[in-house]
């Protein structure tokens, strides 16, 4: 059975705190492995390796560190069956969904290695005589990672591997219930041979391992994926200290279906972008907005398509969505479930038996709340739906933008005008027609407006300049 421990410059170290055993959501028969906890001083020790290994790794040529990344590439690639495996045992993510998880990271490592031979900053004409004036971006230092277990893969190596490019060296502190995945893609980033140092796991619980990176640890950089309200004390402890920090945070994502959408594309693309990953991501489908006149022909749509939603086994051939991640994952989703069926219209709900016993939940279709009701406006993190009826796009494109969050959003459209005027007057970074609300690119800037981030983005170009800083040079000769 795989226990998980943290790791500092490369060693194992038996953690301080208390432990927890890993049931298999899709089936808690099945235990996965046991995760012993690490205190703030194992993360302090982090730190402190991470800041000795800095110097040397900084050092090294980009060419360097992108053969690194090349190598932590090619491992995880080896890896990619056992990684998706197991992640999918750790928090119910549908394999064949999981593995495509996995190429992502292996894309971001090969994406963030060709960066070590680009351009650092650009020659500007200087207004005197004989001076040489450019700029270069530079390392900042020890980067810190806080990461949530939605995307336990993809979310820690798109912030990893910008960081590593650049010349910072990492403390990673993975969520409590990926701490299982996050450990085998240590071990196999190790295959690569990095110095020990550059890369460290602290596995930890927020409140205290996450809470003493944020507020207290001697770091360089913050960069925090998780919930608004964790983000949002995390970004003050950041912010106190000067720390330069990044949160990406929640999402309340909707999308907008106008009369002339075609319903043949457009159900299977919100039913993925709701119903895949069971509603956990944060750029999930949570609210549907619909024009009156599709509204009847929507709806019987949506109830048809719904046939090929199986929801079981995350290891199952044909399964569509999983279990929901945890036990807390599933009380907190629960409660929503029942707030719909006592305060809304349930339009669809699946009853089919699973045949195990695991964090189950059947998705959802309701409609009949008010737009400042909660299950309108708060993110529910699983496969619940809210529809919404509208008299026109103006009154769609107000409601899209009355929430505090502003992720992503969709519109299903043919009419140029609206999806132009979608793109500029929805209050969300992620702005996309006729595609769904999630599955975005890793070569593209990601990140949200309003309560979703901290107007920064991650991703693409986007990462190198989080993860670095300009300087601005100047020679006389
Ligand atoms: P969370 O906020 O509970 O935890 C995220 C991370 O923060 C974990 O590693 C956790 O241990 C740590 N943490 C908890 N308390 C902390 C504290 N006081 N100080 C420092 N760190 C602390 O979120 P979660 O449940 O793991 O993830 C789900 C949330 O993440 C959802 O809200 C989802 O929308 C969001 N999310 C956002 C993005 C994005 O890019 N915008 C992507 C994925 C998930």
């Amino acid at each position: 059975m795989l226990h998980t421990v943290s790791i500092v410059n490369g060693k194992s170290l038996g953690g301080a705190g208390d432990s927890i055993t890993v049931k298999n959501p899709s089936d808690l028969s099945e235990i996965v492995g046991e995760v012993t906890f690490s205190t703030p001083e194992t993360a302090q020790e982090a730190v402190q390796a991470a800041r000795v290994a800095f110097p040397k790794w900084r050092r090294l040529t980009g060419d360097e560190r992108g053969r690194y990344l090349y190598a932590m590439g090619e491992a995880l690639e080896r890896h990619l069956d056992e990684v998706a495996t197991l992640a999918s045992q750790e928090m119910g993510k549908p394999l064949a969904e999981m593995k495509g998880e996995v190429i992502r990271g292996v894309n971001l490592l090969k994406y963030y290695a060709a960066e070590g031979v680009r351009a650092v900053g650009h020659v500007i004409p200087s207004s005197a005589q004989n001076v040489l004036q450019y700029t270069k971006r530079v390392p900042l230092g020890v980067a810190a990672l806080i990461t949530p277990w939605n995307f336990p893969v993809a979310i820690p190596i798109w912030k990893l591997a910008p960081a590593l490019i650049c010349g910072n060296t990492v403390v990673w502190k993975p969520a409590e219930n990926a701490s299982l995945s996050a450990y085998k893609l240590m071990e196999v980033f190790m295959e690569a041979g990095l110095p020990e140092g550059v890369v460290n796991l602290v596995i930890g619980r927020g409140q205290d391992v996450g809470a003493y990176l944020s507020e207290e640890a001697p770091i360089d950089v913050l960069s925090f994926t998780g919930s608004t309200g964790t983000g949002l004390s995390v970004a003050a402890g950041c912010a106190r200290r000067n720390v330069k920090y990044q949160t990406e945070m929640g999402g309340k994502n909707a999308a907008i279906v106008l009369n002339d959408a075609d319903l043949e594309t457009t159900l299977p693309a919100i039913i993925s972008g709701a119903f895949r990953s069971a509603g956990q991501k944060c750029t999930a489908t949570s609210r549907v907005i619909v024009e009156e006149e599709i509204f009847e022909p929507f709806i019987e749509s949506f109830i048809e398509n719904m046939k090929a939603v199986k929801l079981g086994h995350a290891l199952e051939h044909g399964t569509y969505l999983g279990p929901v991640a945890s036990k807390e994952q599933f009380e907190k989703v629960q409660h929503y479930v029942q707030l719909a069926k006592s305060e809304a219209d349930v339009i669809y709900e699946n009853q089919e038996a699973i045949g195990y016993d695991g964090y189950y939940i059947h998705p959802l279709i309701i409609t009949g709340v008010s737009s400042d009701h909660r299950l309108f406006q708060e993110e529910i993190f699983g496969p619940v739906v809210t529809v919404m009826k509208v008299k026109n796009f103006d009154e769609a494109i107000h409601l899209l933008n009355q929430t505090p969050y502003g992720l992503s959003g969709s519109v299903f459209t043919n009419n140029i005008s609206h999806a132009l005027r979608f793109l500029d007057e929805a209050d969300i970074g992620m702005v996309r027609v006729n595609l769904e609300t999630a599955g975005v690119e890793y070569q593209a800037p990601f990140g949200g407006m309003k309560q979703s981030s901290s107007h920064t983005r991650e991703q693409g170009q986007a990462a190198l300049d989080f993860y670095s800083i300009v300087k601005t040079c100047a020679i006389k000769y």
